[in-house]
């Protein structure tokens, strides 16, 4: 290698400041291969050299690489392959922000890894073997495409091959491509995350998994695209990557300035910062108060905590929202999505290739090979993910879904990939019911297409129905009508010159859909408790729910009675309790927080899991879709239907006979068709004609 022009500065670089590390270096050798340099160190250095570094990545790089391989050791040991990675690059450019002035410079990128292909060797310097003659021929493998010697470079031979790549005589390094995406947090207002592919190289390679969030520094390079008619005038751009750092916290990139910080103190103090909270998530929709107060828990999320086992438990509340079409669970799931300090949402129909978790895929961004994909729950790790339209998610999201909600890790085993990505993310999932409309009378579960199962995992289940209510209908039209006035009055304001209206009128108006906190300085408060704040449950706390959950364990008693609760429940509780503490900044969570979580699970419970015949808490009602009282009823009906037919010729009963006989056994007229309906979808009834029906069997 020739010397570089920059190899005597950097040698004295390395030496003055360096020297420990190199020594350190030349110990470990060959365990470890480079050299970690930090920009600023360079900068104070030589400020030239610096910023040739920037511009000129291609000249300066493997001038220092040289310099370090070519230092005066004083021990006996080489570093013949060791390479210099620079870290803490000035020069951060979004993904979005790239232009052709960035080609060839040295740039940082920062986000979220999102592909990541198998480590492969890829070769450096191809020996070719003539066939003819047996004269080997190097060739520096530099470019996307492999190059092949045009004639052997044995004089007397000269012949244009055949050839054979000699594995052994070549150099190769290791090589793996990932894809980079824009974090969630830096997306403004809900727009598409862009990406940048990645190369990296030897001592870079198979650290980076999906998922992981990073910076790499490296230079940016583009090849011509090729397309099916031949070669394009248009480049992709890809980042050759020279050093990635790793970064594991959760909201590094949400500065709080003192005052910021001084804003989000004083709210905490206001007693009335509940109400505060719950009226600045989607002020434009209207209600829902017990629905938000739990979106707010959600927000601040509990504690998570790591046992001396090495277990997890997890700190983040899950929600989900099921219930008839057209009743604002789309919108509430957007509006988390802008106010979550870190939100990803995704829609279960129409989720990408990755789906929901996790996938090992072989396409062309791994030129063939296996590449691993994270989907939704991963991008949103240490955020909330919001799915919509659970119901129609995919059988495989489905299964993987378990272990993702709970242990808040994707496991992949699929040709030959062997990976665990993490999704310590919070839910917040929302559901149709398959019918169209919700059904009372038939379990959750059932109607949403979810297995009771992966139900149980939710914290938090809010069923909304869209009855008609004349009061609370009119307040809801007034407030939409409303919001589209003050949205007409600031458009006009704005794009009409000569409009009489003025910006005090817009004012005046949007204030009844105006939040009452910010979006942005909500998002930092938030940031803020989780990052600041780990309530302890008081001991009065504790008991309180303790006795809750006892409470209602003790309904289950008695001979066969259904059972109550589950002891998820109770881990539901503490967690709720913690976020509540969570809100007002406070380390204790007091008998208020535990009050405050009985409520809201209570009223979840009084939806979900009420026997809508007796009152009675059933978590059968929402796992198998039917209590225990309505399978009494359905036993009862069926003998009614059986002994109705009897009289009649082919089985064939009178709907008009059952009805009259079910009254005389306590069932009343419309409660029986609810019966029968259900009986006939589950393909237990059949009628032959309207008036008639028939059990089968
Ligand atoms: P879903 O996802 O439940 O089917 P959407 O979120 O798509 O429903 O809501 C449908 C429309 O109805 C939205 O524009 C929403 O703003 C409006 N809407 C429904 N309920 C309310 C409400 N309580 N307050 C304000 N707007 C509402
Ligand atoms: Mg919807």
């Amino acid at each position: 290698m020739s010397a570089g022009k920059w190899d005597e500065k950097f040698k004295v670089f390395l030496k003055k400041y360096y020297w420990d590390e190199i020594l350190q270096l030349a110990n470990e050798y060959p365990d470890q291969r480079s050299l970690i340099v930090d920009f600023s160190d360079l900068e104070i250095f030589d400020r030239k050299l610096a910023d040739e570094l920037l511009e000129n990545p291609d000249d300066v790089i493997p001038s220092a690489k040289q310099a370090l391989q070519q230092i005066d050791l004083p021990i006996e040991a080489s570093l013949d392959d060791a390479s210099v990675q620079f870290i803490k690059i000035p020069n951060k450019i979004p993904i979005r922000d790239l232009r052709s002035a960035h080609l060839l410079k040295f740039i940082a990128i920062e986000g979220m890894v999102r592909k990541a292909t198998d480590v492969r060797p890829k070769i450096l310097i191809a020996a070719f073997k003539c066939l003819r003659c047996e004269n080997i021929t190097y060739i520096p493998q530099a470019g996307m495409k492999f190059i092949e010697p045009y004639e052997c470079e044995n004089e007397t031979c000269g012949k244009k091959g055949p050839f054979d790549v000699l594995v052994k005589e070549s150099t190769q390094i290791d090589a793996q491509r990932l894809q980079v995406q824009e974090s969630p947090e830096n997306l403004k207002g809900g727009s598409q995350p862009q990406s940048l592919d990645m190369d990296v190289e030897g001592v870079l390679v198979g650290h980076a998994t999906p998922g992981t969030r990073v910076i790499v520094n490296g230079t940016l390079r583009s090849i011509l695209r090729t397309t099916r008619e031949g070669k394009s005038p248009f480049y992709d751009i890809f980042l050759h990557a020279n050093s990635i750092e790793y970064i594991d916290t959760e909201f590094n990139e949400l500065e709080i300035t003192p005052e910021e910080e001084e804003e989000i103190i004083k709210l905490s103090r206001d007693p009335e910062i509940y109400t505060h909270i719950i009226k600045s998530i989607a002020p434009s929709i209207y209600g829902y108060e017990d629905i938000k107060e739990a979106l707010a828990l959600q927000l601040f999320s509990g504690v998570a905590k790591h046992l001396p086992d090495g277990s997890r438990i997890r700190g983040d509340i899950h929600i989900l929202l099921v219930g008839d079409p057209g009743i604002a669970k789309s919108q509430l799931l957007r509006y988390m999505v802008k106010l979550a300090p870190r939100g990803v949402f995704a829609s279960g129909k129409s989720a990408s290739s990755s789906g929901l978790t996790a996938t090992a895929v072989k396409d062309d961004f791994g030129d063939g090979r296996w590449t691993l994909e994270a989907g939704a729950l991963v991008m949103a790790d240490m955020g909330i993910a919001a799915v919509d339209e659970m119901d129609k998610m995919r059988k495989e999201d489905k299964s993987s879904l378990h272990e993702a909600m709970e242990q808040q890790t994707i496991s992949v085993a699929k040709a030959g990939i062997l990976a665990t990505l993490r999704s310590r993310c919070a839910l917040l999932g929302a559901a149709n019911p398959k019918y169209g409309r919700f059904d009372r009378y038939e379990g959750i579960a059932q109607q949403i297409n979810m297995e009771p199962a992966l139900m149980s995992r939710f914290d938090l289940i809010f069923v909304l129905l869209d009855t008609p209510d004349k009061e609370r209908d009119l307040k809801i039209a007034e407030h939409i009508v409303k919001a589209h006035h003050a949205g007409e009055m600031s458009e006009q304001r704005m794009l009409i010159p000569g409009t009489t209206i003025t910006q005090e009128d817009v004012d005046l108006k949007m204030q009844v859909v105006m939040p009452q906190i910010e979006p942005e300085i909500m998002k930092k408060y938030i940031a803020y408790a989780k990052k600041n704040v780990v309530p302890v449950l008081e001991e009065d706390a504790r008991k309180y729910l303790i006795d809750f959950y006892m409470n209602l364990r003790i309904q289950g008693e008695g001979k066969d009675a259904p059972v109550p609760v589950t002891a998820r429940q109770l881990e539901a509780l503490v967690r709720i309790a913690e976020a509540s503490a969570r809100i007002r900044l406070s380390n204790v969570a007091t008998l208020e927080d535990a009050k405050r979580t009985t409520r809201i699970t209570l009223s979840c419970l009084k939806q979900v899991g009420v026997d809508p015949d007796t009152g009675a808490f059933d978590v059968d009602v929402l796992t198998s879709g039917t209590s225990k009282s309505q399978r009494a009823k359905i036993k009862i009906i069926k003998d009614v239907i059986r002994n109705v037919a009897s009289r009649h010729s082919g089985g064939k009963a009178p709907l008009e006979e059952v009805y009259i006989e079910a009254e005389a056994e306590q069932i009343d007229r419309e409660h029986a068709e609810k019966l029968i309906e259900k009986m006939r979808r589950t393909g237990d009834l059949l009628m032959p004609d309207e008036n008639h029906i028939r059990i089968v069997l």
